[in-house]
Protein backbone atom coordinates (compact mmCIF):
# COMPACT_ATOMS: atom_id res chain seq x y z
CA UNK A 1 0.00 0.00 0.00
CA UNK A 2 1.56 3.66 -1.10
CA UNK A 3 1.57 5.96 1.50
CA UNK A 4 -1.13 8.47 1.34
CA UNK A 5 -0.04 12.36 -0.61
CA UNK A 6 1.99 14.75 1.71
CA UNK A 7 -0.27 16.88 1.52
CA UNK A 8 -3.68 14.64 3.02
CA UNK A 9 -5.63 17.43 4.22
CA UNK A 10 -5.81 19.14 0.40
CA UNK A 11 -6.22 15.66 -1.38
CA UNK A 12 -9.12 15.53 0.85
CA UNK A 13 -10.63 18.46 0.40
CA UNK A 14 -10.44 17.92 -3.09
CA UNK A 15 -11.66 14.64 -3.27
CA UNK A 16 -14.98 15.49 -1.52
CA UNK A 17 -15.72 18.47 -3.88
CA UNK A 18 -14.79 16.14 -6.40
CA UNK A 19 -17.27 13.07 -5.22
CA UNK A 20 -19.91 15.03 -3.97
CA UNK A 21 -18.93 14.74 -0.10
CA UNK A 22 -18.44 18.50 1.08
CA UNK A 23 -18.31 22.02 -1.05
CA UNK A 24 -18.08 25.03 0.53
CA UNK A 25 -21.45 27.24 1.59
CA UNK A 26 -22.20 30.02 -0.90
CA UNK A 27 -19.00 29.23 -3.69
CA UNK A 28 -21.07 31.49 -6.10
CA UNK A 29 -20.58 33.95 -3.78
CA UNK A 30 -16.96 33.26 -3.16
CA UNK A 31 -17.25 31.01 0.08
CA UNK A 32 -18.36 32.00 3.65
CA UNK A 33 -15.68 31.69 6.10
CA UNK A 34 -15.76 28.62 7.89
CA UNK A 35 -19.03 27.04 6.30
CA UNK A 36 -19.60 23.89 4.31
CA UNK A 37 -22.42 22.00 2.87
CA UNK A 38 -22.41 18.60 2.78
CA UNK A 39 -23.12 17.07 -0.56
CA UNK A 40 -24.87 13.87 -1.63
CA UNK A 41 -22.02 11.60 -0.51
CA UNK A 42 -21.51 13.71 2.38
CA UNK A 43 -24.89 13.69 3.63
CA UNK A 44 -25.31 10.48 3.60
CA UNK A 45 -21.95 9.77 5.31
CA UNK A 46 -22.76 12.20 7.86
CA UNK A 47 -25.98 10.66 8.60
CA UNK A 48 -24.65 7.34 8.64
CA UNK A 49 -21.70 8.23 11.93
CA UNK A 50 -24.90 9.82 13.34
CA UNK A 51 -26.98 6.93 13.05
CA UNK A 52 -24.51 4.33 14.12
CA UNK A 53 -23.62 7.37 17.47
CA UNK A 54 -27.44 6.95 18.37
CA UNK A 55 -27.45 3.15 17.86
CA UNK A 56 -24.86 2.79 20.04
CA UNK A 57 -25.66 5.13 22.85
CA UNK A 58 -29.73 5.21 22.70
CA UNK A 59 -30.89 2.13 20.16
CA UNK A 60 -29.23 -0.38 22.18
CA UNK A 61 -29.44 0.53 25.46
CA UNK A 62 -32.46 0.11 27.92
CA UNK A 63 -31.18 3.37 30.49
CA UNK A 64 -30.68 5.82 27.74
CA UNK A 65 -33.61 8.14 26.24
CA UNK A 66 -33.16 10.92 23.36
CA UNK A 67 -34.78 13.99 22.91
CA UNK A 68 -34.22 16.85 20.28
CA UNK A 69 -34.78 20.09 22.07
CA UNK A 70 -34.83 24.20 20.21
CA UNK A 71 -31.39 26.11 19.25
CA UNK A 72 -32.50 28.86 20.83
CA UNK A 73 -33.21 28.80 24.95
CA UNK A 74 -34.12 31.44 27.56
CA UNK A 75 -31.26 33.68 27.67
CA UNK A 76 -31.36 32.84 31.78
CA UNK A 77 -30.11 29.17 30.49
CA UNK A 78 -26.70 30.84 29.60
CA UNK A 79 -26.38 32.67 32.86
CA UNK A 80 -26.67 29.69 35.00
CA UNK A 81 -24.53 27.25 32.68
CA UNK A 82 -22.00 29.86 33.15
CA UNK A 83 -21.80 30.63 29.73
CA UNK A 84 -22.61 34.40 29.35
CA UNK A 85 -19.47 34.91 31.58
CA UNK A 86 -17.16 32.50 31.08
CA UNK A 87 -17.57 30.77 27.73
CA UNK A 88 -14.64 33.17 26.35
CA UNK A 89 -11.29 32.22 24.15
CA UNK A 90 -8.35 34.89 24.84
CA UNK A 91 -7.49 36.19 22.00
CA UNK A 92 -4.56 38.38 20.84
CA UNK A 93 -3.68 40.27 17.28
CA UNK A 94 -0.29 41.00 15.23
CA UNK A 95 -0.16 44.35 15.21
CA UNK A 96 1.77 43.99 12.19
CA UNK A 97 0.19 41.49 9.72
CA UNK A 98 -3.36 41.91 11.90
CA UNK A 99 -3.30 38.37 11.66
CA UNK A 100 -5.80 37.05 14.95
CA UNK A 101 -4.87 33.57 17.49
CA UNK A 102 -5.99 32.23 20.42
CA UNK A 103 -3.77 33.07 22.46
CA UNK A 104 -3.83 29.29 24.03
CA UNK A 105 -2.64 28.26 20.71
CA UNK A 106 0.69 29.87 20.69
CA UNK A 107 3.84 28.83 22.17
CA UNK A 108 4.93 32.12 23.15
CA UNK A 109 3.60 35.49 23.37
CA UNK A 110 6.02 37.16 22.46
CA UNK A 111 5.73 37.54 18.92
CA UNK A 112 3.69 36.96 16.00
CA UNK A 113 4.26 33.15 14.96
CA UNK A 114 3.46 34.36 11.37
CA UNK A 115 5.46 37.73 10.86
CA UNK A 116 7.43 37.91 14.45
CA UNK A 117 5.57 41.41 14.65
CA UNK A 118 4.58 42.61 18.42
CA UNK A 119 1.56 41.00 19.61
CA UNK A 120 -1.35 43.04 21.62
CA UNK A 121 -2.74 42.57 25.33
CA UNK A 122 -4.82 38.78 25.72
CA UNK A 123 -8.83 40.09 25.62
CA UNK A 124 -11.11 37.80 26.27
CA UNK A 125 -13.47 37.31 23.11
CA UNK A 126 -17.44 35.16 24.27
CA UNK A 127 -17.83 32.84 21.79
CA UNK A 128 -21.51 32.69 21.29
CA UNK A 129 -23.41 33.92 18.47
CA UNK A 130 -26.26 36.56 19.57
CA UNK A 131 -29.75 37.71 17.69
CA UNK A 132 -33.04 38.51 18.82
CA UNK A 133 -36.13 37.37 19.27
CA UNK A 134 -39.02 39.26 17.73
CA UNK A 135 -38.87 42.51 15.57
CA UNK A 136 -37.44 45.12 18.37
CA UNK A 137 -33.66 44.37 18.58
CA UNK A 138 -33.09 45.84 22.18
CA UNK A 139 -31.48 44.11 24.74
CA UNK A 140 -34.59 42.38 26.46
CA UNK A 141 -34.85 40.48 23.07
CA UNK A 142 -31.59 39.00 22.89
CA UNK A 143 -31.17 35.06 22.71
CA UNK A 144 -27.99 33.13 21.66
CA UNK A 145 -27.69 30.40 19.54
CA UNK A 146 -26.78 27.11 21.41
CA UNK A 147 -23.18 26.25 22.07
CA UNK A 148 -23.66 23.72 22.91
CA UNK A 149 -26.42 21.28 22.92
CA UNK A 150 -25.99 19.92 26.70
CA UNK A 151 -28.33 22.67 28.01
CA UNK A 152 -31.35 21.08 26.29
CA UNK A 153 -30.34 18.32 28.44
CA UNK A 154 -30.27 20.01 31.84
CA UNK A 155 -33.39 22.05 31.67
CA UNK A 156 -35.52 19.17 30.42
CA UNK A 157 -33.93 16.77 33.44
CA UNK A 158 -37.11 16.36 35.81
CA UNK A 159 -39.32 16.34 32.31
CA UNK A 160 -37.72 13.12 31.41
CA UNK A 161 -36.79 11.58 34.22
CA UNK A 162 -40.38 11.90 35.11
CA UNK A 163 -41.91 11.01 32.26
CA UNK A 164 -39.83 8.17 31.28
CA UNK A 165 -39.80 7.32 34.60
CA UNK A 166 -35.66 6.54 35.37
CA UNK A 167 -33.26 6.07 37.44
CA UNK A 168 -30.00 7.26 38.09
CA UNK A 169 -27.99 5.61 36.85
CA UNK A 170 -29.97 6.53 33.35
CA UNK A 171 -28.91 8.75 30.17
CA UNK A 172 -30.39 11.52 28.34
CA UNK A 173 -28.91 11.68 24.25
CA UNK A 174 -29.09 14.69 22.28
CA UNK A 175 -27.96 15.20 18.05
CA UNK A 176 -27.73 18.68 16.69
CA UNK A 177 -26.28 21.88 15.70
CA UNK A 178 -24.43 24.27 17.83
CA UNK A 179 -22.83 27.57 17.49
CA UNK A 180 -19.52 29.16 18.22
CA UNK A 181 -18.11 32.10 17.03
CA UNK A 182 -14.43 30.71 16.66
CA UNK A 183 -11.81 32.85 16.93
CA UNK A 184 -9.46 30.68 14.39
CA UNK A 185 -11.75 28.12 12.75
CA UNK A 186 -10.00 26.33 9.94
CA UNK A 187 -8.53 22.64 9.08
CA UNK A 188 -12.14 22.17 7.06
CA UNK A 189 -14.77 20.80 8.68
CA UNK A 190 -12.46 20.31 11.72
CA UNK A 191 -13.35 23.44 13.47
CA UNK A 192 -16.11 25.79 12.19
CA UNK A 193 -18.71 28.29 13.57
CA UNK A 194 -21.43 25.98 13.05
CA UNK A 195 -21.19 22.32 13.69
CA UNK A 196 -23.30 19.75 14.59
CA UNK A 197 -22.08 17.60 18.21
CA UNK A 198 -23.37 14.15 19.53
CA UNK A 199 -23.96 14.68 23.26
CA UNK A 200 -24.66 12.09 26.25
CA UNK A 201 -25.68 12.99 29.24
CA UNK A 202 -25.55 10.10 32.25
CA UNK A 203 -27.04 10.97 35.61
CA UNK A 204 -25.72 8.57 37.95
CA UNK A 205 -25.27 8.64 41.97
CA UNK A 206 -22.74 10.91 42.94
CA UNK A 207 -20.55 7.94 44.62
CA UNK A 208 -20.49 6.23 41.47
CA UNK A 209 -19.23 8.80 39.29
CA UNK A 210 -15.36 7.58 38.84
CA UNK A 211 -16.66 4.07 37.64
CA UNK A 212 -18.99 5.55 34.84
CA UNK A 213 -16.50 8.34 34.27
CA UNK A 214 -14.02 5.17 33.16
CA UNK A 215 -16.74 3.43 31.70
CA UNK A 216 -17.81 5.95 29.11
CA UNK A 217 -14.47 7.03 28.42
CA UNK A 218 -13.59 3.48 27.28
CA UNK A 219 -16.90 2.62 25.62
CA UNK A 220 -16.48 6.15 23.43
CA UNK A 221 -12.75 5.24 22.36
CA UNK A 222 -14.01 2.06 21.52
CA UNK A 223 -16.86 3.25 18.83
CA UNK A 224 -14.16 4.53 16.53
CA UNK A 225 -12.44 1.90 17.32
CA UNK A 226 -15.40 -0.36 15.60
CA UNK A 227 -16.15 1.85 13.10
CA UNK A 228 -12.66 1.19 11.33
CA UNK A 229 -10.24 4.24 12.87
CA UNK A 230 -6.80 2.51 13.29
CA UNK A 231 -5.65 1.96 17.06
CA UNK A 232 -2.06 3.93 16.05
CA UNK A 233 -4.34 6.98 15.15
CA UNK A 234 -6.46 7.49 18.27
CA UNK A 235 -5.43 8.39 21.92
CA UNK A 236 -6.77 9.33 25.23
CA UNK A 237 -5.78 12.44 26.41
CA UNK A 238 -6.40 13.24 30.40
CA UNK A 239 -6.50 17.11 30.85
CA UNK A 240 -4.57 18.72 33.42
CA UNK A 241 -6.18 19.88 36.33
CA UNK A 242 -5.38 23.86 34.88
CA UNK A 243 -7.29 22.29 31.33
CA UNK A 244 -10.83 22.06 33.34
CA UNK A 245 -13.40 23.87 32.49
CA UNK A 246 -15.26 25.54 35.66
CA UNK A 247 -17.53 22.48 35.69
CA UNK A 248 -15.33 19.76 35.58
CA UNK A 249 -14.04 17.76 38.25
CA UNK A 250 -12.26 15.51 35.88
CA UNK A 251 -11.68 15.51 31.60
CA UNK A 252 -10.41 13.79 28.83
CA UNK A 253 -10.25 13.88 25.24
CA UNK A 254 -10.54 11.19 22.43
CA UNK A 255 -7.85 12.61 20.16
CA UNK A 256 -7.51 11.59 16.18
CA UNK A 257 -3.95 12.19 14.46
CA UNK A 258 -5.25 14.43 11.87
CA UNK A 259 -2.39 15.69 8.87
CA UNK A 260 -2.53 18.78 11.38
CA UNK A 261 -1.40 16.59 14.26
CA UNK A 262 -2.94 15.33 17.43
CA UNK A 263 -6.51 16.79 17.97
CA UNK A 264 -9.85 16.36 19.83
CA UNK A 265 -12.66 14.34 18.12
CA UNK A 266 -14.29 13.96 21.26
CA UNK A 267 -14.63 15.21 25.60
CA UNK A 268 -15.33 13.05 28.70
CA UNK A 269 -16.27 15.35 31.02
CA UNK A 270 -17.41 14.31 34.75
CA UNK A 271 -19.34 17.99 35.13
CA UNK A 272 -20.51 16.64 38.81
CA UNK A 273 -23.58 18.07 40.05
CA UNK A 274 -22.55 21.42 38.65
CA UNK A 275 -25.31 22.17 35.93
CA UNK A 276 -28.52 20.80 37.94
CA UNK A 277 -27.45 22.49 40.68
CA UNK A 278 -27.36 26.08 38.76
CA UNK A 279 -30.58 25.86 36.66
CA UNK A 280 -32.00 24.77 40.01
CA UNK A 281 -31.14 28.19 41.74
CA UNK A 282 -31.33 30.27 38.64
CA UNK A 283 -34.96 29.08 37.91
CA UNK A 284 -36.37 28.90 41.10
CA UNK A 285 -37.39 25.22 40.51
CA UNK A 286 -35.22 22.17 42.05
CA UNK A 287 -33.49 19.56 39.43
CA UNK A 288 -32.99 17.51 42.18
CA UNK A 289 -33.82 13.60 42.14
CA UNK A 290 -35.98 12.23 44.31
CA UNK A 291 -34.42 8.70 45.21
CA UNK A 292 -37.58 5.99 45.91
CA UNK A 293 -35.35 4.07 48.16
CA UNK A 294 -33.94 5.98 50.42
CA UNK A 295 -36.87 8.97 50.55
CA UNK A 296 -34.43 11.18 49.91
CA UNK A 297 -33.58 14.35 47.24
CA UNK A 298 -30.38 14.62 45.56
CA UNK A 299 -28.60 16.15 42.61
CA UNK A 300 -26.93 13.16 40.58
CA UNK A 301 -23.32 14.12 38.73
CA UNK A 302 -23.23 13.93 35.42
CA UNK A 303 -20.42 12.06 32.42
CA UNK A 304 -20.85 13.48 29.49
CA UNK A 305 -19.52 12.08 26.56
CA UNK A 306 -19.56 14.79 23.42
CA UNK A 307 -18.30 14.44 20.25
CA UNK A 308 -18.58 16.06 16.92
CA UNK A 309 -20.52 14.82 13.90
CA UNK A 310 -18.37 17.05 11.73
CA UNK A 311 -15.13 16.05 13.42
CA UNK A 312 -16.15 12.48 13.35
CA UNK A 313 -16.64 12.48 9.59
CA UNK A 314 -13.54 14.10 8.95
CA UNK A 315 -11.64 11.33 11.13
CA UNK A 316 -13.66 8.41 8.88
CA UNK A 317 -13.16 10.37 5.49
CA UNK A 318 -9.43 10.88 6.45
CA UNK A 319 -8.78 6.99 8.20
CA UNK A 320 -10.22 5.53 5.38
CA UNK A 321 -8.44 6.71 2.01
CA UNK A 322 -5.37 4.84 1.07
CA UNK A 323 -3.62 5.01 -1.99
CA UNK A 324 -3.21 1.53 -3.69
CA UNK A 325 -1.00 0.21 -6.69
CA UNK A 326 1.62 2.17 -8.54
CA UNK A 327 1.30 4.39 -11.62
CA UNK A 328 -1.24 3.83 -13.90
CA UNK A 329 -3.06 1.77 -11.84
CA UNK A 330 -2.83 3.38 -8.66
CA UNK A 331 -6.77 3.66 -6.96
CA UNK A 332 -7.67 5.56 -4.61
CA UNK A 333 -9.80 3.42 -2.15
CA UNK A 334 -12.10 5.13 1.06
CA UNK A 335 -12.36 1.95 2.80
CA UNK A 336 -15.37 3.24 4.95
CA UNK A 337 -17.03 0.84 7.62
CA UNK A 338 -20.14 -0.62 4.87
CA UNK A 339 -22.32 0.71 8.09
CA UNK A 340 -20.63 4.09 7.27
CA UNK A 341 -19.98 4.05 3.65
CA UNK A 342 -22.76 6.56 1.83
CA UNK A 343 -23.61 3.66 -0.88
CA UNK A 344 -23.84 -0.20 -0.30
CA UNK A 345 -23.76 -1.39 -3.51
CA UNK A 346 -23.34 -0.41 -6.57
CA UNK A 347 -24.73 -2.92 -9.57
CA UNK A 348 -23.10 -3.13 -12.63
CA UNK A 349 -23.73 -4.28 -15.91
CA UNK A 350 -20.86 -5.93 -17.74
CA UNK A 351 -22.09 -4.60 -21.23
CA UNK A 352 -24.54 -2.35 -21.99
CA UNK A 353 -26.83 -5.09 -24.00
CA UNK A 354 -27.99 -8.67 -24.23
CA UNK A 355 -30.67 -8.19 -21.49
CA UNK A 356 -27.72 -7.04 -18.91
CA UNK A 357 -29.39 -3.65 -18.43
CA UNK A 358 -32.58 -5.23 -17.57
CA UNK A 359 -31.36 -8.08 -15.37
CA UNK A 360 -29.43 -5.12 -13.53
CA UNK A 361 -32.04 -3.12 -13.03
CA UNK A 362 -33.98 -5.76 -11.58
CA UNK A 363 -31.54 -6.19 -8.63
CA UNK A 364 -31.46 -2.23 -7.95
CA UNK A 365 -34.62 -2.29 -7.88
CA UNK A 366 -35.14 -4.85 -4.95
CA UNK A 367 -31.79 -3.24 -3.17
CA UNK A 368 -33.85 0.46 -2.92
CA UNK A 369 -36.90 -1.44 -1.81
CA UNK A 370 -35.36 -3.16 1.01
CA UNK A 371 -33.93 0.58 2.03
CA UNK A 372 -30.06 -0.50 0.82
CA UNK A 373 -28.59 2.49 -0.32
CA UNK A 374 -27.71 1.30 -4.28
CA UNK A 375 -26.57 3.23 -7.16
CA UNK A 376 -26.60 2.04 -10.78
CA UNK A 377 -24.11 2.48 -13.75
CA UNK A 378 -23.44 1.43 -16.86
CA UNK A 379 -21.18 4.01 -18.15
CA UNK A 380 -17.31 3.74 -19.46
CA UNK A 381 -15.23 -0.24 -18.88
CA UNK A 382 -15.77 -1.89 -15.84
CA UNK A 383 -12.47 -1.45 -14.30
CA UNK A 384 -13.40 2.27 -14.45
CA UNK A 385 -16.51 1.65 -12.73
CA UNK A 386 -15.13 -0.35 -9.89
CA UNK A 387 -12.25 2.23 -9.20
CA UNK A 388 -14.87 5.20 -9.06
CA UNK A 389 -16.82 3.10 -6.77
CA UNK A 390 -13.49 2.21 -4.32
CA UNK A 391 -12.87 6.21 -4.53
CA UNK A 392 -16.94 6.92 -3.26
CA UNK A 393 -16.38 3.87 -0.67
CA UNK A 394 -18.86 1.22 -1.85
CA UNK A 395 -17.87 -1.52 -0.09
CA UNK A 396 -19.81 -3.74 -2.60
CA UNK A 397 -20.21 -3.85 -6.42
CA UNK A 398 -22.51 -6.31 -8.25
CA UNK A 399 -21.98 -7.14 -11.76
CA UNK A 400 -24.31 -8.38 -14.15
CA UNK A 401 -22.06 -10.38 -16.96
CA UNK A 402 -23.19 -13.44 -19.83
CA UNK A 403 -22.81 -16.34 -17.49
CA UNK A 404 -25.62 -13.80 -14.97
CA UNK A 405 -28.04 -14.34 -18.77
CA UNK A 406 -27.58 -18.30 -18.31
CA UNK A 407 -27.68 -19.23 -14.56
CA UNK A 408 -28.92 -15.84 -12.81
CA UNK A 409 -25.99 -15.88 -10.97
CA UNK A 410 -24.45 -12.70 -10.74
CA UNK A 411 -20.24 -11.53 -9.14
CA UNK A 412 -20.24 -9.68 -5.66
CA UNK A 413 -16.80 -7.91 -5.88
CA UNK A 414 -15.77 -6.71 -2.34
CA UNK A 415 -14.13 -2.93 -2.40
CA UNK A 416 -11.61 -4.39 0.69
CA UNK A 417 -9.89 -7.27 -0.49
CA UNK A 418 -11.40 -7.15 -4.33
CA UNK A 419 -12.72 -10.85 -3.55
CA UNK A 420 -15.11 -11.90 -6.34
CA UNK A 421 -17.62 -14.79 -5.82
CA UNK A 422 -21.02 -15.47 -7.64
CA UNK A 423 -24.09 -15.63 -5.55
CA UNK A 424 -27.83 -16.22 -7.34
CA UNK A 425 -28.69 -12.98 -8.28
CA UNK A 426 -32.35 -13.55 -6.27
CA UNK A 427 -29.89 -13.62 -3.05
CA UNK A 428 -28.14 -10.78 -3.61
CA UNK A 429 -30.46 -8.60 -0.97
CA UNK A 430 -30.01 -11.06 1.52
CA UNK A 431 -26.43 -11.49 1.04
CA UNK A 432 -25.53 -7.76 1.04
CA UNK A 433 -27.57 -7.50 4.35
CA UNK A 434 -25.63 -10.16 6.08
CA UNK A 435 -22.40 -8.52 5.37
CA UNK A 436 -23.58 -4.77 6.50
CA UNK A 437 -24.75 -7.08 9.67
CA UNK A 438 -21.85 -9.08 10.00
CA UNK A 439 -19.90 -5.57 10.42
CA UNK A 440 -22.30 -3.50 12.26
CA UNK A 441 -21.02 -2.68 15.70
P1 LIG B 1 -11.88 22.60 21.09
O1 LIG B 1 -10.94 22.50 22.27
O2 LIG B 1 -11.42 21.88 19.86
O3 LIG B 1 -12.38 24.00 20.82
P2 LIG B 1 -13.93 21.92 22.92
O4 LIG B 1 -13.16 21.18 23.96
O5 LIG B 1 -14.32 23.34 23.17
O6 LIG B 1 -13.21 21.79 21.50
P3 LIG B 1 -16.37 20.63 23.53
O7 LIG B 1 -16.99 21.81 24.14
O8 LIG B 1 -15.88 19.54 24.41
O9 LIG B 1 -15.21 21.07 22.54
O10 LIG B 1 -17.38 20.05 22.43
C1 LIG B 1 -17.56 18.68 22.22
C2 LIG B 1 -17.26 18.30 20.79
O11 LIG B 1 -17.96 19.15 19.87
C3 LIG B 1 -15.80 18.43 20.39
O12 LIG B 1 -15.04 17.33 20.82
C4 LIG B 1 -15.90 18.50 18.89
O13 LIG B 1 -16.02 17.20 18.32
C5 LIG B 1 -17.18 19.27 18.68
N1 LIG B 1 -16.85 20.68 18.43
C6 LIG B 1 -16.62 21.65 19.34
N2 LIG B 1 -16.34 22.82 18.74
C7 LIG B 1 -16.40 22.59 17.41
C8 LIG B 1 -16.19 23.40 16.25
N3 LIG B 1 -15.92 24.69 16.36
N4 LIG B 1 -16.31 22.81 15.04
C9 LIG B 1 -16.60 21.50 14.90
N5 LIG B 1 -16.80 20.69 15.96
C10 LIG B 1 -16.70 21.21 17.19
Amino acid sequence: MASPSPDLMSTIVSLCKRRGFIFQSSEIYGGLNSCWDYGPLGVELKRNVKEAWWRSMVTRRRNIVGIDASILMHPKVWEASGHLSGFTDPLVDCKVCKERFRADHLESLEKCPKCGGQLTEVRKFNLMFKTFMGPIEDQSATVFMRPETAQGIFVNFLNVQTASRLKPPFGIAQIGKSFRNEITPGNFTYRTREFEQMEMEFFVPPSEDEKWYQYWKDARFQWYKDYGIKTENLRMREHEKDELAHYAKACADVEYKFPFGWSELEGIANRTDFDLKRHSEFSGKSLAYFDEESKQHYFPYVIEPAAGADRATLAFLIDSYSVEGEGKDARTVLHLHPSLAPIKVAVLPLVKRDGMPEKSEKIYNDLLDNSIKSFYDHNSAIGRRYARQDEAGTPFCVTVDSQSMQDDTVTIRERDTRAQYRVAASSVVEVINQKIKEAQK
